[in-house]
């Protein structure tokens, strides 16, 4: 397999390398892909000459590009190279990292990554953590320890039947996981209360406050507030210490999503964005978005670790390492049992790049898009509907044509394939989201973008 391993590794310099080449969204239809599988699994061995030769007839062609330097959709899924070079190393290695004792290197290099985390973003040392796949996971996981909290540990022992109706708090910039998070948690969507928000998208905390006591004055126990830094739709941010105030006075468990944004906070000009945010119980970042970390890798940061391992941890015989009492366990942490060695591509990224490299990287992104959505707002045919917030802003074309026409630009611009961008909803009408934050892309990139955007909206009239 070696010979093998060293041409994937070049197929991936060669990838990379070629990616300005390729439409950043995939141009298949539904099914291509499918169709081109065979209906059943192979009975005997196939020499590996014939699945790479299919795996470059068909894999590359079905792949939208998220290392593409023109990819402004969604957010980020950086994969920086050390990263990748890292995760190379897991895949060998091929170790779970669940206990101590199953890789001790796994743990203790997992604690001090967080650490290191801590301190890239500006936060005190005394918070913990743990590496979780997604944010998804950590936010459900803060969900759950909100719960059981509100239910004094009992809703783990004996379920949900004939408790008492738990409330949860946010507002609409906080992205779909919230709501997931409530569903699964057995809360449900309809007791994820949504806070009203002031002029720049934010939680207004007298809402906050208003909304807790109402709730208690009708009977419901209020469980746990979630913040948002850098929400998906266009970057809102909540303003996290005052609402924080608020849920401590409340006595309520917090939670700040900042899973895109959190990146940002290497660079001490965006952390005004969260200030007081040393102040959350959890608060969850995807290094694994903007920062560069090989998806997946989110850091969720706990003030005091206690409440959730407490709701989490399942310690059967099978598990338990005999003589060692004080050790960490990360599966306790969290909803999986088994776990990947995600600290090695954190360690890898950190050094390779230094502080400094993923600061200018992120500051130079921020700076990029301060300067096109100034062009946009300039533009005649044009309208800037939000500002950049870190990296992200929204437009419309033709305003007065509506949201039809703001969806045929997406679909022209993603079919012509040299730029990709998504949509998304802000007070009723479809805008286009644009983000800069891919690792490779630079500023002519950006400038690039322009030069299609202006192009593809003239031909659309
Ligand atoms: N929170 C925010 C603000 C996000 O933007 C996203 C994804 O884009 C998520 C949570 C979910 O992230 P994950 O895919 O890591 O679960």
């Amino acid at each position: 397999m070696t010979d093998w391993n060293r041409r994937a590794v070049d197929w991936g310099h060669a990838y990379r390398a070629g990616l300005r080449e390729r439409p950043v969204r995939a141009q298949v239809q539904p099914g291509d892909i499918r169709a081109a599988l065979p209906e059943h699994p192979p009975e005997h061995p196939e020499p590996m000459d014939a699945i790479w030769a299919d795996f470059e007839r068909i894999v590359p062609s079905g792949l939208t590009h998220w290392q593409h330097p023109r990819f402004f959709a969604y957010f980020p899924a950086n994969a920086a190279p050390s990263s990748i070079l890292a995760e190379h190393l897991v895949a060998e290695i091929g170790a779970q990292a669940m206990l101590w004792q199953t890789s001790p290197v796994a743990t203790e290099m997992e604690e001090r990554m967080v650490a290191w985390l801590a301190h890239a973003f500006g936060l005190p040392p005394r918070f913990r953590g743990v590496l979780q796949d997604t944010a998804s996971t950590a936010t459900f996981s803060a969900v759950l320890t909100m719960r059981e909290r509100a239910l004094g540990w009992a809703g783990n022992a004996e379920g949900l039947a004939g408790g008492p109706r738990l409330r949860l708090y946010a507002s609409e910039q906080t992205h779909s996981s919230v709501e997931k998070a409530a569903v699964m948690a057995g809360i449900g969507a309809a007791n994820l209360v949504r806070v009203p928000t002031d002029a720049k998208w934010g939680m207004r905390p007298e809402a906050l406050a208003a909304a807790i006591e109402m709730d208690r004055a009708g009977g419901y126990r209020p469980a746990g507030v979630i913040l948002c830094v850098g929400g998906t739709g266009i970057g809102a941010s909540d303003p996290i210490g005052a609402c924080l105030d608020v849920a401590a006075q409340a006595g309520l468990y917090t939670h700040v999503d900042a899973a895109w944004a959190g990146a940002a906070m290497v660079c001490p000009e965006a952390r005004a964005h969260w200030a007081g945010a040393e102040r959350a119980d959890s608060i969850v970042v995807n290094p694994h978005k903007w920062l560069g970390a090989q998806f997946d890798c989110s850091v969720q940061f706990l003030a005091d670790p206690t409440d959730q391992i407490r709701t989490l941890a399942m310690r059967p015989d099978y598990l338990h390492t005999p003589g060692h009492a004080e050790i960490t366990n990360f599966s306790e942490w969290t909803p999986q049992l088994g776990r990947r060695f995600r600290a090695l591509k954190l360690w890898f990224l950190f050094r390779a790049e230094g502080l400094e490299g993923l600061r200018t990287r992120i500051a130079n992104h921020m700076r990029w898009a301060e300067a096109l959505a100034e062009q946009v707002a300039a533009e005649p045919g044009f309208e800037l509907t939000t500002p950049p917030m870190f990296s992200l802003f929204t437009f419309r074309h033709r305003p007065e044509r509506g949201d039809a026409h703001s969806l045929a630009l997406i679909e022209a611009l993603n079919d012509d394939g040299r730029i990709y961008v998504t949509q998304t909803t802000l007070e009723g009408r479809t805008v286009i989201r644009f983000q800069v934050g891919q690792w490779d892309t630079t500023e002519a990139d950006v400038a690039f973008a322009w030069d299609v955007i202006r192009e593809i909206a003239g031909r659309l009239g």
